[in-house]
């Protein structure tokens, strides 16, 4: 089975992030996309994510009723930052006749080398580099960092720029503006539901969205 990865916060998930999963999928001809919450993004260490229980019943509800996109909580059960390097040396023991797509940012491929043990990392899955209009991925800076060739390793796939963020999202919702549209209304109930990121939690009851 061709297995695609999408690691991220989600906190909370909203419509870039599924946006890119599907675009991913149909480009790459994945089988099955699994979302992968980290319990700790070792990149954003300095501020703490919203409970892990929260983070992943927003991503049930995101993608409830799509048939290839699952979610799992393995990396809310590890201790620590979340290493991708980890998740899938665990993914190719658990599946190993798997074929494993890890999905990242154009900016993220700039970043690879900070990221723990990176030439593993290549060893274990093909690169689906996420070109969202802003950031043209650096392939040849790729090429001399790593010495070794794009070709079979890394795939661009094209996405339309969806200028969504869960920073905008956690914001917005902190001083109660709407967040409608912008992530599915499941999620938008459920942040609603237990006042999640409100800088007043506990002073009254969540309003009916209309
Ligand atoms: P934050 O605003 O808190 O930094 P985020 O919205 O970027 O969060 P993450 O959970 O950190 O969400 O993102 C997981 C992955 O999704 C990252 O690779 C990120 O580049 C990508 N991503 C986030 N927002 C979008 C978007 N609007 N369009 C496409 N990809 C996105």
């Amino acid at each position: 089975m061709r297995l695609g990865i999408f690691g991220g916060t989600f906190d909370p998930i909203h419509l870039g992030h599924l946006i890119l999963a599907e675009t991913v999928r149909e480009a790459c001809r994945l089988d099955q996309v699994l979302f992968l919450p980290a319990r700790i993004s070792p990149l954003k260490q300095q501020t703490a994510p919203t409970e892990a229980r929260h983070r992943l019943e927003m991503v049930r509800l995101a993608i409830a009723g799509h048939p290839a996109f699952q979610v799992d909580d393995l990396e809310l059960r590890r201790s620590g930052p979340s290493y991708t390097v980890d998740t899938l040396r665990h993914l190719h023991a658990q599946r190993p006749d798997d074929e494993l797509f890890l999905m990242i940012g154009a900016d993220s491929l700039a970043d690879l080398s900070r990221w723990r043990e990176p030439r593993e990392l290549l060893d274990l899955a093909q690169l689906v580099v996420v070109n969202r209009g802003d950031t043209l991925p650096d392939l040849t800076a790729f090429e001399r960092e790593f010495q070794r060739t794009t070709a079979g390793v890394v795939d661009v796939v094209n996405m339309p720029p969806v200028d969504i963020s869960a920073t905008e999202l956690r914001a917005r919702a902190a001083t109660g503006r709407s967040i409608r549209y912008r992530t599915p209304r499941a999620v938008e109930m459920y942040i609603l539901e237990h006042r999640l990121y409100r800088s007043d939690p506990v002073s009254m009851a969540a309003p009916a969205p209309e």
